[in-house]
């Protein structure tokens, strides 16, 4: 019993402060522990995923993404991928650009929330081949190098555990001259703006998911993530690091959300 009890000791002071640590909102767990529960919380959340996002966001995430869309590089006959696609929504819209010709790669790490995606595209009469659905995890994509012409993600980059590794993988399936483009939620920059946003996060968001969806953990994760992703400064830097050239960001709804882009040169 002694000898077990040591064994145990020594393996906490070993072997378990190697493991590698981060953040799943404002809880500490493995890396490991956090992959499992972001899946957990879209699967819990993925048939009330649409609803809920025009119901937190008062329908603004139309319009965010909308401008998302204007500024995507997405020319007729390209191969774009939506990374982290969910529902489809950003996948509809460069379908839209593409016009008759071209092809669009959806792929999220979450089965129950790529099978959403996939049925909106046949709904939409996008056909495999021209929509694709593959479920993969984000920052290691089953993609050859250099095959894309476009990498989107929206609302998906802060649920990464390890938001660089991503980041390299966009860069790596992009073709030279090929567009990076990001939609994520950011730091609010004007002024008392900051103090209405938490307050509506914490004491509103949640509640709302408990009473649409039944789970308000689900809720409070997505708020505290939103707090912990990197501000627009220090994402900007992490995309420049990657790799990406001429890297800028504007904010949308005074830097609730902030629309990212760089380019692979
Ligand atoms: N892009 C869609 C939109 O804007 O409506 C869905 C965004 S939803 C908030 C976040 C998505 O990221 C979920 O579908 C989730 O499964 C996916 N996701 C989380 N971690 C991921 C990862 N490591 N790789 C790929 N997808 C991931």
């Amino acid at each position: 019993m002694q000898s077990l009890r040591w064994s145990l000791t020594l393996y906490a002071a070993t072997i378990a402060p190697m493991e590698e640590r981060t953040h799943f909102g404002f809880e500490q767990v493995s890396s490991d522990e956090k992959k499992d529960r972001v899946m957990g919380v879209f699967s819990s959340v993925a048939n009330k995923y649409d609803m809920m996002n025009d119901l937190m966001s008062g329908g603004m995430h139309r319009l965010w993404k909308c401008r998302m869309r204007q500024c995507a590089a997405v020319r007729s006959g390209q191969t774009v991928l939506d990374v982290a696609a969910g529902s489809g929504d950003v996948a509809l819209g460069h379908l839209k650009k593409l016009g008759a010709s071209g092809r669009v790669i959806l792929s999220d790490l979450n089965d129950p929330m790529l099978r959403e995606g996939a049925r909106r595209m046949l709904d939409d009469g996008h056909l495999p081949g021209r929509a694709d659905c593959i479920q993969a995890d984000g920052s290691k994509l089953p993609f050859a190098d250099a095959s894309m012409d476009c990498v989107s993600i929206a609302f998906g980059i802060r649920n990464f555990v390890d938001i660089e590794a991503g980041l390299a993988e966009f860069y790596r399936v992009l073709k030279p001259g090929g567009q990076f483009i990001c939609l994520e939620f950011s730091k609010p920059v004007l002024p008392l703006l900051d103090v209405v946003y938490d307050t509506y996060s914490f004491h509103v968001i949640p509640r709302l998911g408990k009473w649409v969806t039944g789970d308000s953990e689900s809720y409070q994760y997505l708020v505290e993530s939103i707090r912990r992703f990197p501000d627009q400064q220090r994402f900007s830097r992490l995309i420049s690091q990657a790799g990406f050239d001429l890297v800028r960001h504007e904010n949308m709804t005074g830097g609730v959300v902030a629309l990212h882009r760089g380019y692979k040169l």
